[in-house]
């Protein structure tokens, strides 16, 4: 996996949303969406970016494609040209001819889809704004869209509103895949779906992303899921990077104690292997006013003195391991399994 080529390559990447006082319209603080993140992803795998709700994942995946402007930071892209542009310093010309490289796949399939449009135009609508094909041609193309994400492509002329949640998210993937895209950003694809077809969907995108060479982002609160398809494994909390590895490293020794206790939590099907499910006390800080120090510190059982003081570094503690944590080198954590 390490020897494949770089895609993506996001340094340093912030997203704060400025906060006005209602009156005056002045600016009295931020709040800190996605602060100082760093991820990489590279030709063919998959990235999983996991953490509770509002921990700033979905900002993330937004900020690398520049659907919402990033506050700070670099992002490298290889197109698939060949060529290695900075999305975040693109003019508008630059970032529309970037972005048949780089799609998104929507969480709700069923707002995510225009009701009034039929399927032809919902799929072809890219490609009328991205290249240089005919009417026919671009009818032709969505046939071949809809072929390869296993819908008829006769039902073409069909509204979104005649297909199941599981087609209309088809539907979202054939429209993402419409400009032959070499990255795609999965923002919870599968979330709003019943279980039986979200296997189906994973499937889709495991046979897609081997057919087509394709590289994902994939963001989800469910960790079964996360673990059923990434290759590497980033854990996000109060808009931090907290951990990234390889997906076995994640799930069977972490190195952070916030993974720990997310890992806790994820059921498991061997009752053998049962174990204690931490119970996380506090709440979620606000990320417009963090704590000091590791922002972790108030609902970490291992913190020490210096946690709150001092804020942990991201680094590579171990080959392809990132973590920010103080006391990463001395824990030794559960993981999902034990040995
Ligand atoms: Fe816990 Fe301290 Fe590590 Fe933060 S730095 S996760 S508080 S041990």
């Amino acid at each position: 996996m390490e020897r494949r080529k770089m895609v993506l390559d996001a340094k340093g990447v912030k997203k704060y949303f400025p906060i006005t006082s209602s009156f005056f319209k002045r600016h009295v603080g931020d709040v800190y969406a996605v602060d100082d993140v760093d991820v990489y992803v590279r030709e063919g795998e998959t990235l999983g970016i996991v953490g509770e709700s509002g921990c700033g994942k979905t900002t993330l995946g937004r900020a690398i494609l520049r659907v919402i402007q990033p506050t700070e930071g670099v992002c490298n892209f290889v197109r698939r040209d060949g060529e290695t542009v900075d999305v975040f310093q693109l003019n508008e010309n630059q970032l529309r001819e970037t972005r048949r490289d780089m799609q998104m796949i929507f969480q709700d399939p069923y707002a995510s889809l225009n009701p009034r449009m039929i399927i032809r135009d919902i799929i072809g609508e890219p490609l009328r704004y991205n290249s240089n094909l005919s009417g026919a041609e671009i009818t032709e193309r969505v046939k071949e869209l809809l072929d390869l994400v296993g819908l008829n492509p006769r039902h073409l002329e069909r509204y979104p509103h005649a297909f199941s949640g599981g087609q209309r998210q088809r539907i979202g993937i054939a429209r993402a895949l419409a400009t032959t895209p070499r990255f795609i950003v999965c923002d919870e694809a599968v979330s709003a779906l019943d279980v039986s077809v979200q296997a189906q969907v994973i499937n889709l995108l495991q046979r897609l992303q081997s057919q087509l060479n394709l590289s994902y982002m994939f963001i989800s609160h469910d960790l079964s899921v996360i673990q059923h398809i990434s290759d590497r494994v980033g854990v996000m909390y109060v808009g931090k990077m907290v951990e990234q590895a390889s997906s076995e490293d994640i799930f069977r020794r972490p190195l952070h104690p916030y993974t720990e206790a997310l890992l806790s939590a994820k059921p498991i099907a061997d009752p053998r292997l049962k174990k204690e499910k931490i119970l996380l006390e506090g709440e979620t800080p606000n990320p417009a006013n963090p704590p000091s120090g590791c922002y972790f510190h108030p609902r970490c059982r291992y913190k020490c003195d210096v946690c709150a003081k001092e804020r942990p570094a991201y680094r590579e503690l171990e080959k392809g391991h990132f973590v920010a944590c103080h006391r990463a080198e001395e824990l030794t954590l559960d993981g999902v399994y034990r040995n």
